[in-house]
């Protein structure tokens, strides 16, 4: 708590969530927090700020980055005192992703996941068919179970034989 006659003004929850469309996923930099749908509740709290978020992929070392992040971000306007909570339920599963986030990870050269997570068996959910996200051709061959982190796998096109990753459905 601030003392005496130092009033400051406090930023509104919303106000907070636009400053925190910012931060991104560190590996998928194009995709937001926002997009990702992972940000639960933003309150002002007598001590400060608390951040609510719902954690992608369970160690995932990408949340401690968007963790830090988040607080770096609040500091940066001014808010000293930021907590950053995870609420594990309901847990956070691909279909939280927003449609502007599934056409930013098209645009980047990741195929969003296809189709609804439930009934598929965790990162080893055999998706029905990956689109190219170079043309669009769904004549692709998985190459590898893991991409370049837990949360992909490596496809590739038989059109025109560009490998890609695919965001897994969980
Ligand atoms: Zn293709």
């Amino acid at each position: 708590m601030r003392a005496g006659s130092d009033i400051v003004e406090r930023p509104s929850p919303d106000r907070i969530r636009e400053w925190l469309t910012e931060v991104t996923d560190p590996e998928i930099p194009v995709l937001t927090i926002e997009d990702l749908g992972i940000l639960r509740d933003i309150r002002q709290e007598d001590d400060g700020v608390r951040v609510t978020i719902t954690p992608t992929y369970s160690g995932c070392p990408a949340m401690m980055a968007i963790r830090m992040e988040i607080v770096r971000t609040l500091n940066a306007r001014g808010i000293d005192r930021v907590r950053v909570d995870e609420v594990l339920s309901p847990a956070w599963t691909t279909d939280w992703l927003s449609e502007r986030g599934r056409e930013k990870l098209r645009a980047y050269g990741i195929a969003p996941p296809a189709g609804k997570a439930q009934g598929k068996s965790a990162l080893f959910g055999e998706p029905d068919a990956v689109a190219c996200p170079q043309c669009g051709s769904e004549r692709t061959t998985r190459t590898s179970e893991f991409g370049s982190t837990a949360c992909k796998a490596m496809y590739r096109c038989e059109d025109c034989l560009e490998p890609f990753d695919y965001f897994k459905c969980i």
